[in-house]
């Protein structure tokens, strides 16, 4: 059987922008040409409060992502929203377990699983994040922490199909300094034989594993050329219409 991962490219807006900007980045993208849908799925993630700015303005090309949601649906959590919200503005996709959702909010793996496990019961897919420190690197456990981080959430996914594992490891994220297509194909590889041994070959088979931290233009070329890096997560790329099609174009 021929394996088809449909590349994947995510636009992670992190909190940037204004209504007026995200109207304008859309209606670019609505007017870009992208390869063909069975190429390439394509989806964006503004700041949750204009999701629904976002889900009335896009095209059938695009998708849109929330950048977090909570694992209950409802009840006395103030300033947190839900699962069923996002699915309720049509949107399909969260992302989850961000570095910046780790390091600056404190969220746990322990937090992320329970969110992984609620957002998928409610029906939306997940982007799941993972990536090493500079000093994990730097000591040689890139491994061992790619493999803590997907242990602490592989009993909370319902449905593989609807989860796309994004590569970032934190040194690369805002820095400049992109990972290598050497370290970026070791760790896709890495993670797929995990998935391999611990989840199915099935699942090692067909999951969309993609790259994020620094990708641009022009890095971006030889990355999509890896065997196993099935797309980006791009967060400084994904605010210029320019950047965001250019890198679409390599899929
Ligand atoms: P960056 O962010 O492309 O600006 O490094 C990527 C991300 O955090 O998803």
């Amino acid at each position: 059987t021929v394996i088809t991962r449909k590349f994947f490219i995510g636009g992670n807006h992190k909190l940037h922008g204004n209504k007026e900007s995200l109207t304008t980045l859309i209606k670019s993208l609505n007017n870009a040409t992208f390869p063909s849908e069975d190429i390439v799925e394509l989806v964006i993630s503004p700041p949750i409060i204009y999701l629904e700015t976002a889900q009335s303005l896009i095209g059938p090309r695009i998708q849109v992502a929330a950048q977090n949601c909570y694992s209950e649906s409802k009840g006395a959590f103030t300033g947190e929203i839900s699962a069923e919200m996002v699915k309720d503005l049509g949107c399909q996709w969260v992302i989850l377990g961000h570095s910046e959702r780790r390091r600056v909010f404190g969220e746990s793996s322990a937090v992320i699983a329970k969110k992984i496990e609620h957002a998928m019961q409610v029906g939306l897919s997940v982007i799941f994040c993972i990536g090493e420190l500079l000093v994990d690197r730097e000591a040689n456990k890139t491994e061992s922490i790619l493999a803590e981080q997907l242990s602490d959430i592989v009993k909370s996914v319902p449905d593989w199909r609807r989860l796309v594992i994004a590569y970032e490891p934190v040194w690369a994220i805002g820095t400049g300094v992109v990972a290598t297509p050497k370290q970026t194909q070791d760790a896709h590889q890495f993670i797929r034989k995990w998935l391999a041994t611990n989840v199915s070959e099935q699942v090692a088979k067909e999951t969309r594993i993609i790259y994020g931290g620094s990708v641009n233009a022009t890095n971006c070329v030889d990355l999509s050329k890896e065997t196993d890096v099935d797309g980006f997560l791009l967060g400084f790329a994904a605010l210029v219409a320019d950047d965001f099609t250019t890198i679409v174009s390599y899929a």
